[in-house]
């Protein structure tokens, strides 16, 4: 187990920027996770659980907290029959390479989408049609208090739109059984490949972000309401809604967390005058 001080959260959320954090806590078993969790749960300490950061922010001033990792242990993935074993700290990529290497099918959907798997699992990520509910069959959590390990189904994972039952119980995913089918290689690798051309053809991949920052309101689509709303380069500081994807806040140089957040109350207000919609960010914002 690793512990850091004074961490600059900067380097672990994919803004690339944000406030420190009183401490993080890099965790490479199971075991030690448990006991973690547990002396968290008896101190009362503010905690966070970290993936890879892709859909975090941490505001300027901080978080006076635990941040939870989990370590290199947990990157592992490993085939059984047409099921992939995953450690949850395993990148989305990684998953992806090794399904395509082991000819499994399902995947293709996330393969481009930054983050963990447990992040993944967490948020119910998805893209271009497939969402993590779809080939998710178990989930292994370390429960929040440190009390014990518990087995979920896909079906107990209660996935739906950008959300699990992660969000409400704050169990730890510490590792994920994938339900994929056998293919064509061939064939997934050329999915793989066409929806990463679409990925970089329509968002700006080379901008710090932390991708689509709003939630997918209800009967719209929050892009092209921003873009309606004539909001596209809006700047705030370094913070700029894109100008290629108007769904993305980017970090164009120099953005402070502040810039990112006094942009997203500005489109918020200017989209909720135009259109009566509420937009609702999809990025988790942590901090003081
Ligand atoms: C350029 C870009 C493109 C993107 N495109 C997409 C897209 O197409 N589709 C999409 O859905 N998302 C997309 N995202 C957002 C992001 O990639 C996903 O939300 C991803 O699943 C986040 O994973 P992470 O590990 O980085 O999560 P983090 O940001 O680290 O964490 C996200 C949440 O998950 C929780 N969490 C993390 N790990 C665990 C765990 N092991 N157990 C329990 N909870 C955990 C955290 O506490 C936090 O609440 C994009 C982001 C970027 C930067």
């Amino acid at each position: 187990m690793e512990r850091l001080e004074n961490v600059d959260m900067g380097q672990y959320t994919s803004f690339r920027t944000g406030g420190r954090a009183r401490e993080m806590v890099v965790c490479e078993t199971a075991e030690e996770l448990l006991g973690l969790m547990r002396s968290i749960h008896e101190s009362g300490s503010r905690y966070i659980v970290l993936g890879n950061g892709s859909n975090t922010l941490i505001c300027d001033a901080g978080f006076d907290g635990i941040v939870v990792r989990l370590g290199e242990a947990f990157t592992e993935i490993r085939r059984e029959g047409d099921r992939l074993l995953c450690g949850s700290g395993a990148l989305l990529s990684a998953v992806a390479r090794k399904a395509l290497a082991e000819g499994l099918s399902g995947f293709e959907f996330a393969s481009g989408i930054p983050g963990s798997l447990g992040g993944a699992v967490f948020m119910n990520a998805g893209a271009y049609g497939g969402e993590m509910k779809d080939i998710v069959e178990e989930v292994t959590v370390v429960r929040r208090d440190g009390s014990g390990t518990a087995v979920l189904t896909g079906e107990e994972m209660d996935f739906s739109y950008r959300h699990s039952i992660l969000e409400k119980t704050g169990d730890i995913a510490v590792s994920v059984k994938l339900r994929l089918t056998a293919g064509d290689p061939q064939k997934i690798s050329a999915e793989m490949a066409e929806l990463a051309r679409r990925r970089n053809e329509k968002q700006p991949v080379q901008y710090p972000s932390c991708g689509s920052f709003f939630k997918r309101p209800e009967g719209y689509f929050a892009g092209k309401l921003i873009q309606d709303a004539g909001l596209k380069g809006l700047t705030v500081g370094g913070a700029q809604v894109s100008e290629l994807h108007s769904g993305f806040i980017i970090n164009r140089g120099g953005a402070t967390a502040s810039d990112i957040i006094d942009l997203m109350h500005l489109v918020q207000n200017i989209v909720y005058d135009k259109f009566g919609v509420r937009l609702e960010p999809e990025v988790r914002i942590i901090g003081d």
